[in-house]
């Protein structure tokens, strides 16, 4: 992300909302480091019989809402300020929708596509081996993230199980069904961004069928909004993954195409072959190119620092619904504000995803199974009403959505912190 430090510039966007929201100095300094970060090596014996050492990072920023949630991202350019972000961003995140959590995040550096599944598995259970004693289904409880996935979740919990011996299936989230995971989990975070957009249509009276939407990033998130939006008359007019991306002004079909990806395991194999490219008529244009599309809606479902100074003035979409957790630079927050953009923020427009992860965790603690139309409901009434008070409170103050969702969340937590008391409360029974 062009030179930026994701870190650095979360912390810059959290003081400058905490001023908006006028929230203590107290609370603030509670939330501008993290509570602790472990690193660790972790040893993974190879298939060629080596053994490979690989930096990992699990972070707890703050638990004055309850135990720290995040996922954990295998991926080649982890940074422990990168997972440090995505930890404060999950922070507010929880807050925002109203769950009784903290925030928190892990990461590996690593290109999991260059593993054998063998690997891919020892690497899951040494994550879990080095990371058990600050995890627990009561202190700190992961998730998947970029390129992990519910079995990656199976093994982890296995391996926390064999240490703690003892069934703990509340220990991670995003588990395989089977395993204790909630229906409806795999495609919660599309969904929930799903109903933003529904409800943001309703404001802004906007007609599905003439509303063309871009997406960048196709993984579990991009497919599931994507999926959704075309179900419900949207057009899908371009598509990318780490390969490249793919435009039609007639709009794809969904489903062929995250199918052929599956099948070819990139999206460029719908480039000139497979039925895909017979369907319809598409080009081939670049990531960057995808973002600065005139389309009416701009998905960014891929990673953090996409959407910053070097090529904010080209974006022209008028909204940009954050998928992705960080795609736009907390320094040119208030430029697309200026130029009348709705954002709809990560820590609103993704909270889908850690909300089932709730309820997948109340599940195994309580020993239900809901079903799938329960859990779809009950994300649909979460969703909705931090969608309206989000956007209610940003109109009342003619700010920001990620204003708004930042004043909404800081005072949940600012109100955890000072029911431990504050400085004027000490100072009062003072002599
Ligand atoms: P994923 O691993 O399923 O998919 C990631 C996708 O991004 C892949 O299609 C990959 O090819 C693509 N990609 C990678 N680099 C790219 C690039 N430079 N340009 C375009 N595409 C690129 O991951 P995911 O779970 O869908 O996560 C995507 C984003 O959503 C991340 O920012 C993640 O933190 C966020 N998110 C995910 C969840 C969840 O429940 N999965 C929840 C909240 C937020």
């Amino acid at each position: 992300m062009a030179g930026s430090n994701v870190y650095t510039d979360a912390v810059a966007r959290l003081e400058r909302l905490g001023a908006e929201a006028g929230v203590t100095p107290e609370v603030i300094a509670a939330l501008r480091d993290p509570k602790s970060t472990l690193i660790a090596s972790l040893p993974v014996r190879m298939d060629d019989g080596s053994r490979r050492y690989f930096r990992a990072y699990r972070c707890r920023y703050n638990d004055a809402l309850g135990p720290t949630k995040g996922g954990i991202r295998f991926h080649p350019d982890v940074t422990l300020e990168e997972v440090q972000a995505l930890a404060l961003w999950m922070t507010i995140k929880c807050a925002v929708v109203g769950l009784p959590y903290g925030g928190g995040k892990g990461g590996v550096i690593v290109n999991p596509k260059a593993l054998s599944r063998l690997e891919l598995e020892r690497l899951s259970r040494a994550y879990m081996r080095a990371m058990a004693d600050v995890i627990g289904p009561e202190r700190d409880i992961p998730a998947p993230d970029v390129y992990t996935n519910a079995r990656i979740m199976g093994w982890m919990m296995d391996e926390y199980e064999a240490i703690h011996r003892a069934k703990t299936p509340a220990v991670i989230t995003g588990k395989p069904i089977r395993l204790g995971g909630s229906l409806g989990r795999e495609e919660a975070t599309g969904r929930g961004a799903f109903l933003c957009i529904q409800e943001l249509a309703r404001v802004r009276k906007l007609e599905p069928s003439k509303t063309r939407v871009a997406i960048q990033g196709f993984g579990n998130a991009g497919y599931h909004v994507a999926h959704l939006l075309q179900d419900s008359g949207y057009r899908i007019v371009a598509v990318s993954d780490s390969q490249g991306a793919v435009y039609s002004e007639d709009g794809f079909d969904v489903d062929s195409l995250y199918q052929n990806k599956q099948e070819t395991r990139k999206l460029r194999g719908v480039y000139c072959e497979g039925t895909v490219c017979q369907l319809v008529d598409h080009k081939r244009i670049s990531n960057e190119e995808l973002l600065e599309l005139e389309v009416d809606i701009l998905i960014p479902a891929a990673l953090e620092g996409v959407i910053g100074p070097w090529n904010v003035d080209r974006i022209r979409a008028p909204v940009i619904v954050e998928v992705a957790n960080g795609p736009v630079l907390g320094e040119v927050d208030a430029k697309l504000f200026e130029a009348g953009k709705i954002v709809v923020p990560d820590v609103l427009a993704n909270a889908g995803g850690v909300t089932v992860s709730y309820f997948e965790w109340v599940q195994n603690r309580a020993g239900y199974a809901w079903t799938l139309e329960e859990v779809r409901a009950r994300l649909t009434e979460v969703m909705k009403r931090a969608f309206w008070e989000t956007w209610e409170l940003a109109s009342a103050k003619k700010s920001s959505l990620r204003s708004a969702a930042y004043t909404v969340a800081l005072r949940r937590i600012a109100e955890a912190i000072h029911a431990h008391g504050t400085s004027d409360y000490f100072q009062e029974a003072s002599p």
